[in-house]
């Protein structure tokens, strides 16, 4: 892997570390106070876009990859995390099913919209039974033989986008059958927002990513055609591994921006606060803390890049996604304790980014699988299980 960008990937990294500094981060703070969903930031992040970047231009993209996908992820997250999560998931689970498995008439009829941002995607997977575990989907489609419709019933938990006002579509996996053996066939469907049945509860009260979108999704008697079969009958279960092996990457480069940009603001605060008559940052035992902060930003990076140059090539990347996951989200947590514990009292004042970035640490151990499920890829890639 050359660690080097392209001029291409360089410029791109300015362009959005440009933005984060001078649109988000003045705006973001009063969004995230507000759990208010940051629509004008969202939308110029669609004007510029963010949202078709590792999309071919002939449905509306950028012509880029996940390369470019990662380092945008990264910058934004770097000053927050709420609009790097709504970039990921639009993108990594909202509109690349589409882009990998959907048919031509899907990705005219979808991917140009999803692309410029005008409208969001979701991805409909977790539910409240089955999160890790997620062949034991209880969501079904059922097939309607008079009109070839689908009638999907059951409940998905945790979905990011999906309620918003320019939510378009929830890809949801459900069974639609069952092998000889008795064990579930599971489909990805794509369901439109606003169609009869499907509702959208009320936003969760979280922790953090406050000024990002979740919800549960109710499917009553919920009717889609025929046609909005995502890929293959049955073949769900092996899309959503990939999509989620992709996503670990993007929420690896995300959580890396977390970790840098615990980096950048404590340098800032110790050169500025002082205690018994020095700057913090003159004292070792703070330096040592902020040079191990960079040295763990500094490895995720060359993890998470790495995990993208294999995927790009096209070569195998499961192993190293697992692995950029794992150890990106755990020292964004480290980094995201240490930047408080330097800010002091001020570090738990929401009004300062690293309380912000505090909370919103956390989830990244969480959310595309646990780090106790990357740990068990990786054994599984070492071939110590089946
Ligand atoms: C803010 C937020 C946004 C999200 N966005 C989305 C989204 O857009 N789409 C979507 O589909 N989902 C989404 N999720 C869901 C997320 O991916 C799941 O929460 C996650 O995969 C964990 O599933 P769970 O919550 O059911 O936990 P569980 O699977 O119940 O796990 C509970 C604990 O048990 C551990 N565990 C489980 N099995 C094992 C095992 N075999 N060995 C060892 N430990 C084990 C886990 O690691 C964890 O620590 C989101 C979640 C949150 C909080």
């Amino acid at each position: 892997m050359d660690h080097h960008l392209s001029p291409e990937h360089e410029e791109l990294r300015r362009t959005v570390e440009k933005f984060a500094h001078e649109i988000v981060a003045p705006k973001i703070g009063d969004f995230y106070e507000r759990h208010e969903f940051p629509y004008e930031i969202v939308r110029e992040m669609g004007r510029m876009g963010l949202f078709g970047l590792p999309f071919p231009e002939e449905y509306g993209g950028m012509g880029g990859d996940y390369m470019a996908l990662g380092i945008a992820l990264e910058e934004l997250a770097r000053v927050d995390s709420s609009v790097a999560i709504t970039l990921e998931a639009g993108v990594s689970l909202g509109a690349m099913p589409i882009h990998l498995f959907g048919t031509e008439e899907q990705k005219r009829q979808w991917l140009p919209r999803l692309c410029s941002g005008e409208i969001l995607g979701a991805f409909g997977l977790t539910e409240p039974e089955a999160g890790s575990d997620a062949g034991g989907t209880r969501t079904t489609a059922v097939r309607d033989e008079a009109t070839g419709e689908w009638v999907i019933n059951g409940t998905k938990c945790f979905i990011t986008n999906s309620g918003t006002d320019i939510t378009g579509l929830v890809t949801v996996t459900a069974v639609t059958g069952r092998t000889d053996d008795g064990k579930p066939l599971i489909s990805s469907i794509i369901v439109p927002s606003g169609t009869p049945g499907f509702t959208v509860a009320a936003p969760y009260s979280k922790v953090g990513w406050n000024a990002s979108d979740t919800r549960e999704l109710h499917f009553d008697d919920v009717r889609v055609p025929g046609a909005n079969l995502l890929g293959q009958e049955g073949r769900g279960f092996a899309q959503f591994l990939r999509i989620l092996d992709e996503g670990r990457i993007a929420i690896s480069a995300l959580a890396t921006g977390l970790a840098q940009g615990c980096v950048d603001e404590s340098v800032k605060y110790a050169k500025e606060r002082k205690a018994f008559g020095h700057h913090i940052g003159e004292y070792q035992a703070v330096q040592f803390k902020i040079a191990d902060m960079e040295m763990k930003a500094h490895t995720a990076r060359l993890s998470w890049r790495d995990a993208a140059s294999r995927l790009v090539a096209g070569e195998p990347f499961k192993k190293e996604a697992a692995l950029a996951k794992l150890y990106s989200s755990t020292v964004a947590v480290d980094n995201a304790r240490e930047a408080t514990q330097i800010h002091g009292g001020y570090g738990f004042m929401n009004e300062y980014p690293v309380a912000r970035m505090w909370r919103d640490s956390k989830i990244l151990e969480i959310g595309e699988g646990t780090s106790e499920v990357q740990r068990m890829l990786i054994a599984r890639e070492l071939g110590l299980t089946s």
